[in-house]
């Protein structure tokens, strides 16, 4: 199966940063240093559209960091799966533990908003993971579970079309990356639950996220149940970022 490795800008960027980092994107020509990996950048909402452009013809796809459950409506601030789709975006990041932390979001809502990027065209990257205190308590397995299960119960078998990433919140943006064997522990049990639902033919995309770097990509990458990764800051340096793809 082909890896997948994703940028997560946040709220990083300007017109002129873009422009450059892209810039570094495209002149590591992908297809061929990294032939194996599908590639994709999520910026910002307001430059998912002049990203699109800049990308366009190129392998590298577009996403969103976020999405409204709702497709139009008197939703103040939100913006709707159908208007990413028109200006180029191809997925949509749900339920990142950041949205989670700061606005709120509940498992419920994160599976709506995965049903509403997959209703209409987007493929939804759906991110699970423990907190320390949790991992702490030992309920790591028990987080994740009920975090995807959330997912799987709103979806059901359309579950198979989404990717899920693999976060632990003490690893975000904090350089503590977990081990290679902590993470695919995680991924294993993720990959069984799936499974137990849809069958051992079908193969969600499993990516890991949490301070993803050049240095550690390739062995967390060598892991069986690990499709790949969410990569927060390191997707901000192009070198970076290339440099992951390729491990990938
Ligand atoms: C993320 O925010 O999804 C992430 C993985 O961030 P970082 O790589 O900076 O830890």
């Amino acid at each position: 199966m082909k890896k997948l490795v994703v940028g997560n800008w946040k709220m990083h960027g300007s017109r002129a940063f873009n422009a450059e980092l892209i810039q570094g994107l495209l002149s590591a020509d992908l297809p061929t240093s990294a032939p194996r990996a599908d590639v994709a950048v999520c910026p910002p909402f307001v430059y998912v559209a002049e990203v699109a452009a800049q990308l366009q013809g190129s392998p590298i796809a577009v996403g969103t960091q976020d999405i409204a459950v709702q497709v139009q409506g008197a939703f103040t601030g939100e913006v709707a799966a159908p208007m990413a789709v028109e200006l180029g975006a191809r997925y949509a990041i749900v339920g990142h533990s950041e949205r989670r932390a700061y606005h709120g979001e509940g498992d419920e809502l994160v599976a709506l908003k995965a049903q509403s990027a997959l209703a209409n065209g987007l493929v939804p990257i759906v991110c699970v993971g423990e907190t320390l205190a949790e991992r702490e308590a030992g309920q790591t397995q028990a987080v994740v579970t009920r975090q995807l299960q959330a997912v799987m119960d709103t979806l059901g078998t359309d579950v198979a079309r989404i990717v899920v990433p693999y976060e632990p919140v003490w690893a975000i943006g904090t350089g503590k990356t977990a081990s290679p064997e902590q993470a695919q522990d995680v991924h294993a049990c993720l990959r069984a639950q799936l499974q137990a639902s849809l069958g051992t033919d079908v193969r969600v995309p499993l990516l890991y996220g949490g301070s993803v770097k050049p240095d550690n990509a390739a062995q967390l990458f060598a892991q069986p149940d690990i499709d790949g990764g969410l990569i927060g800051g390191a997707a901000l340096k192009a070198a970076d970022f290339v440099a992951i793809a390729r491990a990938a």
